[in-house]
């Protein structure tokens, strides 16, 4: 199945959970937290480019990035949800 690039764009700011800060430019998710660049995002060749890390890609390989790190970003959350059930029924075990 294949999307617009504008479609990825959402899809992968939802993912970042950022917005695009000028028109399809967002903070690079790649480069290192301390010196992130700005990362361009083309909905017409579906592809992102960030000068400062140099990576580049097409916005469907972006989107796998962003999922990845949204998963990493939400597991301890998800990890509690899912040990939830398992503290009911366990009572007094810590
Ligand atoms: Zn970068």
């Amino acid at each position: 199945m294949s999307y617009p690039g504008s479609a990825y764009i959402k899809a992968i700011c939802r993912a970042l959970e950022c917005r695009p800060q000028a028109v399809y430019i967002i903070d690079c998710p790649l480069c290192p937290e301390d010196e992130q660049g700005q990362m361009e995002l083309d909905p017409q060749t579906k592809t992102y480019w960030c000068a400062d890390c140099g990576r580049d890609g097409t916005l469907q390989s972006l989107l796998a990035i962003a999922e990845g790190l949204f998963v990493s970003r939400h597991r301890e959350s998800m990890e509690l949800m899912e040990r939830r059930p398992r503290v009911e029924r366990g009572g007094t075990r810590r």
